[in-house]
């Protein structure tokens, strides 16, 4: 028996005679699947696109194989290691060899690192060199007046840019946080909640009387307990979990379904209609084709996709328009350059521009970030990725041929890494929807509301980066919780009639 009662083989029955149908194989997806699957269940994975992966999608460049989207994961929580664990790639697990942040197009100034000594950008002192660098005397003696000025006259304030305006001036905000958010979530300051990017900050600025102070608390006590948690990754590259993933799920018999996009969900009875597009048409190993079945019936259904679609399938079960997506769209453009300057690394790893000034947000040397990439390509050769679009504007990208975004992707390059490009080895365009992070304004209470619409129905979970908020250590944290309440409300669900 266990602890509530239940006969164990009951509960292996009920599991196995549970039909879990996951929509969407992405990170999110596939993770949730393996929390139903390990339990026994029956479970079968709905993947619109022809390969599973979502953003973790593979591209191969010049003779090597590659992701488009993410590089790393932040090791904060410890739920990717777990589930890189249960994938048996615990031994290919690396940390960033490379963490450092330059900042380009700073007006009359250019190119500088970005000063380390700061939360989110925002400096714990104005008048170290490194802040002076950017944002000049004017900016410095704006941003001092954050010393002086009482820290009740701006309360509680949970706009990340009304915060930072108010406290140290246009240009701390401008050219030192906003590139930083900009280049890393696609997100204005003012689209950021302090009270959830940094929870601490706003008690530390009242307790200590100045924003700068605060920070400097802030990374003081981070110090003492070990540091920022570090960026990770797989040697070999982050597509690799999905392929490892993809065989666990074969190992417990789950029925993986590439190029079957799901266009509805209905419930009737105490199931799920889950009903793909029309000419969806199933081909077996040998690549033959078999029956098409346009509908799928399961007690258990977990919404994976990304926002547009779950939003879309969601509205339809909860009888409710969900309203438009937030993602924001992002243009990923990934080079393979031949240019031995770029060993020395001149402008560190990550360059973020100050928003407004140009094309590209920001540009990452991957290969001085991941050892592994380093070794692969040789000397001489790198790996950039360069991103364009955030919620202020659409890709700089969008509407050009692949040509002519490439080329644009490479002319930003050498303006942000301050070396001439001439030879592309290779280069590929990747277009994503880019979910907003946790810290964003209202993220976690509008996930909280449809979290707790969907879990008014019986068999039904969400999961994915635009319910969890984006990043690969809270999308996976999430699915599995997620999947483990849904799984657990199934098994441990009293008998019907009784
Ligand atoms: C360019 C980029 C770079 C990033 N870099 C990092 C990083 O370095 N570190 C980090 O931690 N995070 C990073 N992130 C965030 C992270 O990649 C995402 O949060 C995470 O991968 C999202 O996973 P997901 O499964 O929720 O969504 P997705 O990966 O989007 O998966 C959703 C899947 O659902 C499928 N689908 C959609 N509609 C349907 C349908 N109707 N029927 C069936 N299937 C459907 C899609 O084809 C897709 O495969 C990055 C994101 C982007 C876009």
């Amino acid at each position: 028996m266990t602890a509530a009662g239940m006969n164990v083989d009951d509960l292996a029955a009920r599991a196995r005679d549970t039909r879990v149908v996951v929509v969407g194989g992405g990170l999110a997806g596939l993770a949730a699947a393996w929390r139903c699957a390990k339990v026994g269940m029956a479970v079968t994975v709905l993947e619109a696109a022809p390969a599973l992966g979502g953003t973790l999608r593979r591209v191969e460049l010049a003779g090597t194989t590659v992701g488009a989207g993410p590089w790393g994961w932040s090791s904060r929580g410890g739920a990717v290691h777990e589930l890189v664990d249960d994938a048996g790639l615990t031994d290919r697990v690396v940390e960033a060899a490379e963490t450092a942040t330059w900042l380009a197009r700073v007006p009359k100034v250019g190119a500088v690192p970005a000063p380390e000594a700061s939360i989110l950008g925002i400096p714990e002192n104005a008048w170290d060199e490194s802040v002076r660098a950017v944002i000049g005397w004017g900016g410095t003696w704006r941003a001092y007046l954050d010393r002086v000025r009482p820290p009740l006259t701006i309360g509680n304030e949970r706009n990340l840019g009304t915060l930072v305006r108010a406290r140290m001036g246009q240009d701390v905000l401008d050219r030192l946080v906003a590139p930083l958010s900009v280049g890393g979530f696609g997100l204005d300051p003012g689209e950021i909640d302090v009270g959830h990017a940094v929870p601490k900050l706003n008690a530390a600025l009242t307790r200590t009387g100045s924003l700068q102070s605060a920070v400097a608390e802030l990374r003081a006590t981070r110090a003492e307990e070990g540091g920022v948690p570090p960026l990770k990754s797989l040697d070999g590259g982050m597509p690799q979990l999905v392929d490892a993933l993809a065989a666990r799920l074969a190992e417990r018999d789950v029925q993986i379904e590439t190029g079957t996009r799901v266009e509805r969900i209905v419930r009737v009875g105490d199931v799920y209609e889950v009903a793909v597009d029309e000419d969806h048409v199933l081909v077996d190993d040998e690549g033959e084709e078999g029956e098409s079945s346009p509908t799928r019936v399961a007690d258990l259904v977990i919404v994976a996709t990304g926002e547009t679609d779950a939003r879309r399938l969601l509205g339809g079960l909860l009888g409710r328009d969900l309203g438009a997506a937030r993602s924001v769209t992002r243009e990923i453009v990934t080079l393979v350059v031949d240019q031995a300057a770029l060993d020395a690394l001149p402008r560190g790893a990550t360059v973020h521009a100050v928003p407004g000034t140009g094309a590209a947000d920001s540009v990452v040397v991957e290969s001085a970030r991941w050892a592994w990439l380093a070794g692969v390509l040789g000397a001489g050769r790198h790996l950039l990725t360069v991103a364009f679009g955030s919620s202020r504007e659409a890709p700089a990208t969008e509407g050009l041929s692949d040509a002519d975004a490439i080329e644009l992707a490479r002319s930003e390059a050498e303006a942000f890494l301050g070396v001439e490009l001439p030879a592309v080895a290779g280069a590929h365009r990747a277009r994503f929807e880019l979910a907003r992070p946790a810290s964003a304004l209202g993220q976690p209470e509008e996930a909280a509301e449809i979290r707790a619409r969907v879990a008014g129905i019986s068999g039904l979970g969400v999961v994915g980066a635009w319910i969890s908020g984006s990043g690969l250590a809270r999308v996976v944290a999430d699915a599995g919780d997620e999947a483990e309440r849904v799984r657990r409300a199934r098994l441990f669900a009293p008998e019907r009639g009784q």
